[in-house]
């Protein structure tokens, strides 16, 4: 295996830290059959980007937005309908590094779910999560079929502000408390994995150079070179689901 070398130094790292996190990207899901947006390959690549204004026009007209995500485009975009993808090696080996206590906390920049279906439990969703809704106001969020979705836009129960996909839309904030865990725990962390990601979203990419500010270490796990490939301590130019479970094993070993 061309890269074992890198396995074994990468968990000599994870195993001389205290508080590892590991922060994901597309590459996770690309081995599930969810094609990732950017990238060869990637559906905007093919497609064109969705409007960059995306969440002002859903603030302009809420009911247009639900119309038209309930219409018959809407499982158009992905590859495999999100539904029907399933979790990876790769899913589930991070799934067992927090069961084994060495993965403290996961966040992800996925919005299918496949972490919590692999069994991953501290799960940060900093795009959202596809599965569910999301309040705009109190920012309460609700499983995806618990509005009867009568009228249009629904609104949440807890305060009437209008509910919209969980999943974050290009100009739509990071929401607040997202955000403020990630922060927490990338300043908790001494040693981050960055796992399928090309680490150029903000502000997802400023969590590892958070890290490797206060001491700690990056490892990356991706086949090609991506932007922090120069200040990673480690890298592993592999797919997550083909190095992962090895990963694992290693550190089991260990
Ligand atoms: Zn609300």
């Amino acid at each position: 295996m061309a890269y074992i070398n890198e396995i074994r130094e990468a968990a000599k790292l994870v195993l001389s830290s205290n508080y590892v996190v590991a922060l994901t990207g597309a590459g996770v899901s690309v081995e599930s059959g969810i094609a990732p947006f950017r990238g060869p390959g990637g559906l905007w690549t093919k497609y064109g980007e969705p409007p960059m204004n995306g969440y002002r026009r859903f603030l302009a007209d809420p009911k247009g937005y639900w119309e038209e995500r309930l219409g018959p485009r809407k499982r158009r975009r992905l590859g495999i309908p999100i539904n029907e993808a399933k979790p990876n090696p790769g899913h589930f080996a991070l799934a067992e590094m927090e069961g084994i206590g060495i993965l403290k906390v996961l966040i992800t920049q996925n919005v299918d779910n496949l972490h919590i279906v692999a069994g991953s439990r501290n799960v940060i969703e900093i795009h959202g999560n596809s599965y569910k809704l999301r309040c705009v106001d109190c920012g309460a969020r609700f499983d995806r079929d618990s509005f009867d979705l009568l009228e249009l836009p629904p609104k949440c129960p807890n305060c009437t502000g209008v509910v919209k996909g969980d999943a974050v839309m290009f100009g739509e904030p990071i929401p607040s408390d997202i955000l403020r865990k990630c922060k927490e725990e990338a300043g908790r962390s001494d040693c981050i994995l960055v796992i399928g990601t090309s680490a150029i979203v903000h502000p997802a990419a400023s969590l590892p150079l958070m890290v490797k500010r206060s001491g700690g270490v990056i490892i990356e796990v991706n086949p090609r070179r991506s932007e922090l490939s120069d200040i990673c301590d480690v890298c592993i130019r592999a797919p997550s689901g083909e190095a992962l479970p090895v990963f694992v094993l290693e550190l089991a070993r260990a």
